[in-house]
């Protein structure tokens, strides 16, 4: 049941058609486990925080630099040279004060992961670099847990709803590559793919509409179109195959 207060701040989104009160409580029941807190979990963190998902654990270890606030809107010029996740607390507590917060301060490898994400709904890959993204999908095909995958650079990027043993894994179509580079990004592209990856963690959640399964959006803003491919899994992969 929810509280009359639960009631009239999600007001807005339980009149849309199929969301009920218990798909409301679905959402204040889950757990989301967001890698990055940085331009795509910005997006993420917010539209979790404030759509009412009960218990949001996110990871980062950076702190906060002058040149991350073009696009990473969870953190201000206030809050440079703060952790990441403690300065994304302090936003989402203003933002929602009814939900769990687990800020995890720490590197996601190969010993830690188990420990960092542990048992949750779904992981959102806010992640930039490619090493790590693979230590999630492994985490993903072990624990049998849904993984979405986006990835943005300049002004476009791409989504897509990785579902163990029903759709590809990531290293079905990704190559593990441990090339690091700066890349280029303007604030609003990580804020459509971030907005995105949100919105389909929460129609997973709630069992509302259809989400990328088998399917990769690509958005591509400098002429702005959106495209959807179709994905297959690769028989010979060494993660799921
Ligand atoms: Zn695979």
């Amino acid at each position: 049941m929810l509280t009359e207060t639960e009631k009239r701040r999600y007001e807005r989104q339980l009149i849309i058609p199929g969301w009920d009160e218990s798909a409301q409580e679905m959402l204040s029941k889950s757990k989301v486990f967001i890698a990055g807190a940085g331009g795509l979990g910005s997006p993420v963190l917010y539209y979790l925080a404030s759509a009412g998902v009960g218990t949001l654990a996110f990871c980062d270890n950076d702190r906060i630099d002058e040149s991350n606030l073009n696009r990473q809107i969870l953190h201000s010029e206030k809050s440079i040279g703060q952790l990441k996740v403690d300065s994304a607390s302090a936003s989402l507590r203003d933002l929602n004060s009814n939900i769990t917060l687990m800020p995890i301060p720490d590197t996601i490898s190969a010993n830690s992961i188990d420990n960092i994400v542990g048992d949750v709904d779904i992981i959102i890959d806010c992640l930039d670099n490619v090493p790590t993204r693979h230590l999630l999908n492994r985490y993903s095909i072990k624990r049998n847990i849904p993984l979405i995958h986006a990835g943005v650079s300049e002004m476009h990027g791409q989504i897509t709803f990785l579902k163990p043993h029903v759709t590809p894994c990531l290293a079905c179509f990704f190559p593990e590559t441990s090339i690091k580079m700066k890349i280029p990004i303007v604030g609003a592209t990580a804020g459509i793919i971030g907005s995105i990856q949100a919105l389909e963690a929460i129609k997973y959640i709630t069992g509302l509409g259809t989400v990328l399964m088998n399917k990769m959006l690509i958005f591509s803003g400098l002429d702005m179109r959106f495209d959807c491919i179709n994905l297959q899994k690769n028989m010979k992969c060494r993660v799921c195959g």
